[in-house]
């Protein structure tokens, strides 16, 4: 046994830990969670703990549906809202099959073959995600709508109101969890809130992004209402995105930086760009994963729908800020179009994957877009070489199909998995008959 598990057994005996959860996530993106006694971790170290694959989603068609989770001891964090009476802990796992070799269902795996190719190019990978959702009162208007908690808008400083004592409880909360956040605020819309975390590897990013979503979750039911990642809940207001800026890194130097370069970018940088915006639309169906994700990238407010990039662009995909161009080391790109309902293990993967593949093949990186190409004509974007992400589902599956590099890097299982479920749901949503239609049609047809 490691230092790690040792560490893990002594502090489950002195904290007086009676449930450990082990936690994973299934091809969505969705956490699955398994609490075992103490007594079974020793074993859940040496070999894992069974359990049965065919119930989870994405996971069935694995040969076999016997799989063990192995909770990675690194990971071990006591969980704050169970601080009365015995404690609970978790550890998120690593899912192997049964001859102990890693499941090729499991997002976590997918990531870390991802990193594996870019730490032999000499890279490791940086992530910072902004994450941004919506505050909602119990229940539903009587028009069916969702109820925001307040109706405040980006940067207000409501002392009063909801989200003021949801992000402070939510943030002391997430930093008892070993997860750092450089900022919170109100962002745009009615009820929403932003809260972005530190800068940490890929990995520990998107597991970190998994707690948070249970802790918003935690949060929002101790203070009376409800915390939603749907990427777009209104009509007229802006959606929840999750911009991440990502950086590599070859051992400690920026591999993005170069003094005086355009933007202070190396050419790993533009290359990395260059292959983001070439694959852009092939990994779009997993960045933006839902029907409902496509409502927020055609809705404006911010999100892009364009393939470009550009500085101080926010109509671009992605963005090259350059808030403090005097430290070399801050140099990153924001990807502006994921949305905090992605998987992000698979997403983080499909990024490092596309940047990496500009850097191989030396991508050039196109012009740069400054002006809002949202006012451009479609002429004038077409002069420009810039072209629209996919505008539904549909358009990002049938993008996504054909890509070499999307089912290399997620593994045969995990993509036929993924568009499968994915066709499923575009052909039950385009049977429905919605209110839009019937609001238009029935009081003239
Ligand atoms: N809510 C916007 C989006 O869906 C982003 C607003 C911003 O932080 O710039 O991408
Ligand atoms: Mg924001
Ligand atoms: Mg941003």
């Amino acid at each position: 046994m490691g230092r790690q598990e040792e560490f893990v057994l002594r502090t489950i005996e002195e904290r007086d830990i009676r449930f450990v959860r082990l936690w994973f996530t299934d091809v969505l993106g969705f956490l699955k969670s398994v609490a075992v006694a103490p007594a079974e971790l020793e074993a859940a170290f040496a070999e894992g703990i069974g359990f049965d694959g065919s119930a989870i989603e994405g996971f069935a068609r694995v040969s076999e549906s016997d799989m063990l989770a192995k909770p990675d001891p690194a990971t071990f964090q006591l969980l704050p809202w169970r601080s009365e009476g015995p404690g609970t802990a978790r550890m998120f796992c690593d899912i192997l099959m049964p001859d102990g070799t890693p499941s090729f269902a499991d997002p976590r795996y997918v990531l870390k073959r991802a990193l594996s190719r870019g730490a032999e190019l000499g890279f490791s990978f940086y992530t910072h995600p902004e994450i941004e959702f919506f505050l909602f009162e119990r229940g539903l208007a009587p028009d069916g709508q969702p109820v925001p908690v307040d109706s405040a808008g980006y940067f207000d400083n409501t002392p009063h109101g909801v989200g003021h004592d949801f992000r402070r409880q939510a943030i002391t909360m997430l930093e008892a969890m070993g997860i750092s956040v450089e900022f919170s605020h109100h962002e745009g819309a009615p009820g929403q809130q932003e809260i972005d975390l530190r800068y940490a590897d890929a990995l520990t990013t998107a597991d970190n992004i998994m707690t948070f979503r249970l802790v918003m979750k935690q949060v929002a039911l101790e203070q009376g209402v409800n915390a939603s990642f749907m990427p777009k809940p209104f009509t007229d207001f802006p959606g929840s995105g999750m911009h991440t800026h990502l950086s590599l890194f070859e051992g400690d130097r920026n591999a993005f930086y170069e003094a005086g370069g355009p933007y202070q970018l190396s050419k790993v940088g533009r290359s990395f760009i260059a292959g983001v915006l070439r694959h852009a639309a092939e990994i779009t169906a997993v960045t933006n994963q839902w029907v409902n994700s496509y409502k927020r990238l055609s809705g404006g407010g911010e999100a892009p729908n364009y393939i470009c990039w550009g500085h101080n662009n926010r109509s671009a995909l992605v963005r090259v800020p350059m808030y403090k161009p005097q430290k070399g080391g801050s140099t990153r790109v924001e990807i502006r179009s994921p949305d905090t309902a992605t998987n992000p293990y698979l997403a983080f993967a499909l990024l490092l994957a596309a940047g990496l593949k500009g850097i191989e093949e030396e991508y050039p990186l196109p012009e740069g877009a400054e002006d809002d190409v949202w006012s451009l004509t479609d002429s004038e974007r077409r002069a420009l070489g810039i072209v629209p992400l996919p505008t539904s589902l549909d358009e990002a599956i049938r993008a996504m199909e054909g890509s070499e590099l999307v089912a290399e890097t997620l593994g045969e299982h995990v993509f036929d998995f993924f568009l499968r479920n994915k066709r499923q749901e575009w052909s039950d949503y385009r049977r429905q008959v919605t209110a839009f239609e019937l609001d238009r049609m029935l009081p003239v047809l």
